[in-house]
């Protein structure tokens, strides 16, 4: 009998409960990640020096880089700084900006990378790929996956509420990114791949579903757990479908549209999922997401962010130019400006303002 099997490129060690960090040094040293203790400890200079002040005694071999912001000539510049030393793993700890900063410069210089991230803001904790500045706008770099992912529930409950509640957005995006993928099977003939789309809308279920709010453990261990694993749904699939879908598209327009003005991306994302769901006919389901992301105080309004109704419209106009290529509701639907502001007034309705 031929035994078909296939490996997926996942991290060592998923360490995510209350005082994670006490015991990093251990942990990396137990599984051979870190044997000689030697790691190159990214962090932001604001936020991070409280960290390293608490992590540096326990981790004694550790050199700590500031990391300045999260362009592609910081991640360069950390790369180049790490090069001279000899180290057994680089550890990104912090929020978005440094961890991608510090996957980028794992990969460029062939070092495992350990996301520690302090806050939940997004799935990009432990994705293949890291969100960078550049001189064009913002470049999506594909790197390895990190080898190891710890998230200390006691760091996550200080960091700023907003920071954390993104993360719901994005998490529960997921389930309209994978009706997308279904409907450009439908109708595009374009290959599911079943793992990865199981993956990434379990985790948006668990987090829909929970009754729990982010000032509890179990309900951040949930939400990290689904971002973990949406993560690693995108390594399973190769590409961000089993996340990304119009609620994406819909995100980066107002990223693209409105640079100065954007809100956190899964505050976008929430927004979008939210009315993606409304305009595939999925009416009850887009009312459930809305009362669940309103419950957590995140926006399912444009007016909760700052746009005008009008503004929101010609975003998700706008939004399938933001990825050629992705088949979603957006496409399929093919809208015109004024049917766009009528399936939103009827969102509106629906939804309750
Ligand atoms: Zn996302």
């Amino acid at each position: 009998m031929p035994v078909l099997t296939r490996l997926i490129p996942s991290p060592l060690v998923v360490d995510i409960r209350p005082g994670a960090l006490d015991d990093l040094g251990g942990v990396l040293a137990d599984e051979r990640i870190a044997q000689s203790g030697r790691l190159a400890v990214a962090v932001s200079g604001g936020s991070g020096a409280g960290l390293r002040e608490r992590l540096s005694p326990s981790l004694p071999g550790a050199t700590w880089y500031e990391v300045g912001g999260g362009t592609l000539d910081d991640a360069v510049r950390l790369a180049g700084a790490i090069k001279a030393g000899h180290y057994d793993a680089i550890v990104g700890l912090g929020g978005g900006k440094i961890i991608d900063c510090a996957k980028f410069a794992a990969a460029r210089v062939g070092l495992p990378l350990v996301a520690v991230p302090t806050n939940l803001a997004h799935d990009g904790l432990c994705s293949p790929v890291a969100t960078l500045d550049n001189d064009a706008g913002r470049g999506s770099y594909g790197v390895p996956n990190p080898i190891a992912v710890v998230i200390d529930l006691d760091v996550i409950r200080n960091a700023p509420a907003r920071y954390v509640r993104a993360g719901i957005g994005d998490a529960v995006s997921n389930i309209s990114a994978v009706a997308d993928w279904e409907l450009a099977c439908r109708v595009k003939g374009e290959r599911i791949d079943g793992l990865a789309a199981a993956m990434a809308r379990q985790a948006g279920e668990s987090v829909l579903r929970h009754p729990g709010g982010i000032g509890d453990n179990d309900f951040l261990q949930v939400l990290a757990e689904a971002l973990v694993l949406s993560g690693i749904a995108m390594s399973v699939s190769g590409d961000s479908r089993p996340s990304s879908g119009a609620c994406h598209e819909i995100n980066h327009a107002f990223d693209l549209l409105h640079p100065k003005r954007a809100a956190a991306h899964g505050e976008q994302c929430g927004l979008g999922a939210a009315f993606a769901m409304y305009l595939r006919g999925a009416h009850d389901e887009s009312v459930y997401m809305a009362d669940v992301l309103r419950r957590h105080g995140l926006p399912v309004l444009p007016q909760e962010i700052g746009f005008t109704a009008d503004e929101f419209v010609k975003v998700v106009e706008f939004a399938p130019e933001t990825r050629p290529g992705r088949f979603t509701i957006l496409e399929h639907l093919d809208l015109k400006t004024e049917q766009i502001k009528d399936v939103y007034a009827d969102y509106v309705k629906a939804i309750g303002s």
